[in-house]
C-alpha cells in the first residue's frame, strides 16, 4: 500500500459509507489481504474498527455475527461452538495461523478468501449477507461468494446472519498437515426428523475459486430414511459433474475424488 495517504476511522456506517464514494478508498477490516497485497490504487482506507460490528448473538431464530468480528472470536464463540455441531468455530479455527486469526475478520475473510472453509461451513447453513451501499441488502451467501468485490464495492457487509434451521453438521477436511489450509473442504448439514434427512446441504471448496453446493448430493438425502446406502449414493451425486481446479496443492482428479470421500465422511458422521 505504497501509495496510502489517509486513513479514517469513522464511529458510524453513514460516515464510512460517505468516505467509500471517494476514489482510491477501500475499507479496511483486519488489514491482512489489503497490506499483504500492496495494491498501488489504494489512496485511502476507511477502518470499519469503531462501527461497533464485532459481535455474536442470537435474534429472532438466527445466529448474528458482526463482519468485523475476529476469526478467533468466531473459534471462540460459546455460541458458535453450540451451533450445528460447531462447525463454523471449527471453520475459524482451520481457516488461519492463531497470528492471523486475531486479526483477520469475518467479512474480510469472505471476501478475499469465497473459497475458504469458513465460507463452506457458513453456505451449509444458510447463511446471508448483510450489505449497506446505496442500498441495504441481504444476500444469500451462495450468491455473495460468486461476486464478493462488485457487491461490496463502495459498500460495507455489516452482518452475517446464520438460520437457526439445520441442528446438525460435519466438517471434513483434508490436508497436507492438520495445520496446513485445507486443500478440499465439505461440509454438510440437515434436521433429521423422526429419522428422516429435511434440508440437506452439501456445501464444498477447494473445488471452485468460491464455495459451492452440491445440489445433486443434496437431492439424494432430501426426505430420505438414514441407511448405508444413502451415504454412498449421496458421496458418489455430491462429486458427479465437478470439474475441479488443478495446483500444486492438489490435482483436479484428487480434488473430485476426496470430496466424494469427505462427503461420505460427513454424511456418516451426521446420521451417526
Ligand atoms: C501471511 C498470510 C497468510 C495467509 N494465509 C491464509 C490461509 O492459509 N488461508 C486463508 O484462507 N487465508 C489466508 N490469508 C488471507 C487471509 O485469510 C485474509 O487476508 C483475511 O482473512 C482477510 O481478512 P481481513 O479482515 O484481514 O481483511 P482485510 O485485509 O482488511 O480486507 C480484505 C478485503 O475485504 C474488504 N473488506 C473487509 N471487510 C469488509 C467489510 N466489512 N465490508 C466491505 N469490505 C470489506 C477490504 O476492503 C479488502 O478488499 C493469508 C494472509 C496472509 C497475510
Amino acid at each position: 500500500m505504497l501509495n496510502l495517504r489517509e486513513i479514517h476511522k469513522p464511529t458510524t456506517i453513514a460516515d464510512a459509507l460517505k468516505l467509500l464514494q471517494q476514489p482510491g478508498t477501500v475499507a479496511l477490516a483486519g488489514g491482512t489481504e489489503l497490506i499483504a497485497d500492496a495494491r498501488q490504487d489504494v489512496r485511502a482506507v476507511v477502518d470499519l474498527s469503531a462501527l461497533g460490528l464485532s459481535y455474536i448473538r442470537e435474534s429472532s431464530g438466527a445466529i448474528v455475527i458482526g463482519a468485523t468480528t475476529t476469526l478467533a472470536d468466531l473459534a471462540e464463540s460459546p455460541i458458535l461452538r453450540a451451533l450445528a455441531n460447531g462447525v463454523v468455530a471449527q471453520a475459524a479455527h482451520q481457516s488461519a495461523s492463531s497470528i492471523l486469526r486475531n486479526q483477520a475478520t469475518l467479512g474480510g475473510t469472505l471476501i478475499s478468501e469465497p473459497d475458504d472453509v469458513l465460507a463452506v461451513a457458513l453456505l451449509a447453513l444458510d447463511a446471508r449477507v448483510n450489505i449497506v451501499g446505496k442500498e441495504t441488502r441481504s444476500v444469500a451467501l451462495v450468491e455473495f461468494v460468486r461476486e464478493t468485490k462488485g457487491l461490496t464495492h463502495q459498500a460495507i457487509i455489516t452482518e452475517i446472519v446464520v438460520p437457526l434451521t439445520n441442528p446438525r453438521a460435519s466438517l471434513q477436511t483434508v490436508a497436507r498437515t492438520p495445520s496446513d489450509k485445507p486443500i478440499v473442504s465439505v461440509v454438510v448439514s440437515a434436521r433429521i426428523v423422526n429419522g428422516i434427512l429435511r434440508d440437506a446441504r452439501i456445501a464444498l471448496g477447494g473445488i471452485e475459486e468460491y464455495a459451492i453446493r452440491a445440489e445433486s448430493g443434496e437431492i439424494e438425502l432430501e426426505g430420505r430414511v438414514s441407511n448405508p446406502q444413502l451415504i454412498d449414493k449421496a458421496a458418489s451425486s455430491a462429486a458427479r459433474g465437478l470439474l475441479p481446479r488443478s495446483d500444486y496443492r492438489g490435482s483436479a482428479e484428487y480434488r473430485k475424488e476426496m470430496a466424494s470421500v469427505l462427503t461420505r465422511r460427513a454424511v456418516k458422521e451426521l446420521l451417526a
